[in-house]
């Protein structure tokens, strides 16, 4: 491994690394017809990025909602006074990491500087962040200095020094780390099982999901490299930081790619840049969204969705069908061209052939419609595997809901909100929370009136195998999370307004042996679509929404030639098989080579 990470260091180093991919680019090539399944944010990112790259191509978008932006809802309420914003899905990004940077690169593309509204690292917000445990908010330490108090007065660190102290000095254990389990599995083994209640809240906050069935590889590759490389978490910590004296981190191969691809489009931006008038308040405003801890828009995160689908309309290289559901997709070898035929309609009434089908539905559904014995299609071997694979991503249903209410001050404490982790005692939990935004303190400036806004997420893995009938009705869901807000923050108040949405199957699981999964999944879609159906999406490689956007920007890219047949999950910049084989490497570089100068 040690020397697989200097190999791909002197790779990336060296002139005429891209010259494989010069060739492939230089073969003349037929007008592709893409059709891209789903009109939730992946899919318009991926046209968004096909088209930017001017690819002779037409375009087709089906989504079978009448709107588009998928999971993305921001939605302005009449309270009395004026207007206040209630997202129903995703409310805030991070510029961190190469995913952040991506969807900043796309911010800059669509022109959307001037609607970015911040929350600066320092602010409240950034720096109170709370667990509730067992029955009162803990304040997360956010410095250095705040560490010791933390670790020797609160229950909740209980594990902690311990832990450490075993990461060093327990051997590597082949049979957990090597093998890909659970979270809760190797943060008991390598550090402390204290810990996983802990680990077991910042699941709750991305993935609505059980620390006990999450992979700990699929979602936490970087520990995981550490543990393998290193021997331990704390051990790679500590390498990583001395190679920074050298000017050297070690990151995954897949990410240092993306930001090198993220500086090119900002260079080769130059011209168009130098002629616009307010570059510099763009630029400015970019700057401040990477410097930030978190951000949105002023009208909520759905302008990200809105603005994509205004310029993908004005293009005439591209279709928006809406209401289309999608029911079957096969390999088509009737054209002579070895396209994909899709079937539209519940019955499948119409029907047309595509060169390329970029799928960025739930994974699930895509393993139903791939091979629907509905129409009679043969299944062969290859498909049973992908059929199964796709199937096994199981997701989650989360309850969001949202309030305001006239009362200014109303919170007991400043920050950001809470999370609730799973040993939180039962009594003081009994509606399924999984934490709450205090939305009104996260982000200033999309309200037209002040007062408290909250929002109560409910549900994930605590209702797993809940039957439909079972799960909470809407006016179910608001008592249940007034309840939980009477309880945990004495908030009795009523609200001026109220919403409450059940989110169905809205968060990908990655369970333990996703990654192999994906790997075998990628062969067998190699072999059996050879390149004409790509997979991107949250049900693959991350589920916030920086992460769809920069799957989407691969499965854009995958488009292009490369020396096999490219499938979406893994090949994203990579550009020999070697790498595309084993997507998981990470390689030393240098950060003055990255030159971390965007924007
Ligand atoms: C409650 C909640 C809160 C979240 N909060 C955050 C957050 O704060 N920060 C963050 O970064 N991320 C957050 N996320 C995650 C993020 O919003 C999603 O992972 C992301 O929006 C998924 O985008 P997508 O395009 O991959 O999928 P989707 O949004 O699911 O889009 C897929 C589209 O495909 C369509 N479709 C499905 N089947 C078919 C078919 N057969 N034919 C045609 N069309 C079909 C669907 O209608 C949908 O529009 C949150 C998610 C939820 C649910």
């Amino acid at each position: 491994m040690y020397s697989r990470v200097k190999y791909a260091r002197w790779r990336l180093l060296t002139p005429g690394y891209g010259s494989l991919r010069c060739y492939f680019a230089t073969q003349p090539q037929k007008e592709k017809h893409i059709a891209i399944l789903g009109g939730g944010i992946t899919g318009l990112s991926a046209a968004t990025d096909i088209l930017a790259r001017g690819e002779p191509c037409r375009i087709t978008i089906l989504e079978s909602q009448a709107r588009l932006g998928g999971w993305i809802t921001s939605e302005f309420v009449d309270v009395p006074g004026g207007k206040v914003l209630f997202e129903k899905g995703c409310r805030t990004l991070r510029p961190a990491g190469a995913s952040g940077l991506t969807t900043l690169s796309m911010i800059h593309h669509l022109g959307l500087e001037e609607e970015l509204l911040t929350s600066s690292k320092d602010s409240a917000a950034a720096r109170n962040r709370y667990v509730y445990y067992p029955d009162r908010l803990i304040r997360m330490p956010s410095s250095f200095a705040e560490l010791p108090k933390f670790l020797l007065f609160e229950p909740l660190a209980k594990g902690m020094i311990a832990g450490v102290l075993n990461d060093f000095l327990k051997p590597y254990r082949s049979d957990i780390e090597g093998n890909d389990a659970s979270v809760a599995d190797v943060i008991s083994n390598r550090l402390h099982p204290a810990l996983v209640n802990l680990v077991s809240a910042v699941l709750h906050g991305i993935y609505a999901g059980n620390v006990q069935t999450l992979s700990f590889n699929a979602i936490f590759p970087q520990l995981d490299y550490y543990i393998k490389q290193h021997g331990g978490i704390a051990r790679g910590m500590l390498y990583n930081m001395r190679r920074a004296w050298y000017d050297e981190v070690v990151l995954p191969l897949h990410d240092v790619l993306t930001m090198q691809q993220i500086m090119r489009d900002w260079d080769a931006r130059r011209d168009r840049r130098a002629q616009d008038h307010c570059m510099e308040e763009r630029t400015a405003a970019l700057q401040e969204a990477k410097r930030s801890s978190i951000y949105s828009f002023k009208k909520g995160i759905q302008q990200l969705p809105d603005r994509m689908e205004e310029l993908l309309r004005r293009d005439p290289r591209v279709g928006i069908e809406t209401g289309c559901l999608v029911s079957s997709i096969h390999a088509d070898e009737t054209q002579g061209f070895g396209g994909l035929l899709v079937r539209m309609g519940a019955n499948g009434e119409t029907e047309r052939h595509y060169t390329h089908v970029v799928s960025t539905i739930p994974s699930t559904r895509l393993g139903e419609i791939l091979c629907s014995d509905h129409f009679d299609i043969d299944m062969d071997e290859a498909s049973h595997e992908i059929k199964t694979i796709l199937q096994l991503n199981r997701t989650v249903n989360v309850m969001v809901v949202n309030f305001w209410f006239s009362e200014l001050d109303l919170l007991p404490v400043k920050g950001f909100g809470y999370l609730i982790p799973k040993e939180t005692p039962a009594g003081q939990n009994p509606e399924c929370g999984l934490g709450v935004i205090f939305d009104s303190d996260a982000l200033q400036g999309q309200d037209t009136v002040q007062g408290t806004k909250l929002t109560v997420m409910l549900g994930g893995h605590y209702w797993d195998n809940w039957s439909e009938k079972d799960l909470p009705s809407t006016s179910d869901g608001i008592s249940k999370a007034r309840s939980l807000l009477s309880r945990h923050l004495g908030i009795t108040a009523e609200p001026m307004a109220t919403c409450a949405t059940m989110r169905r199957n809205c968060i990908p699981q990655y369970g333990t042996h996703h990654l192999s999964r994906m790997r075998i999944l990628r062969q067998a879609l190699q072999d059996k679509y050879k390149g004409r159906l790509l997979l991107a999406g949250s049900s693959y490689d991350g589920v916030g929404v920086s992460d769809c956007i920069r799957s989407g920007v691969y499965a854009s890219h995958s488009l292009d030639s490369i020396p096999k047949a490219s499938t979406g999950l893994g090949e994203g910049f990579l550009k020999s098989q070697t790498d595309i084989d084993d997507p998981g490497a990470f390689v030393s570089v240098s950060q003055r080579h990255l030159r971390w100068n965007f924007p």
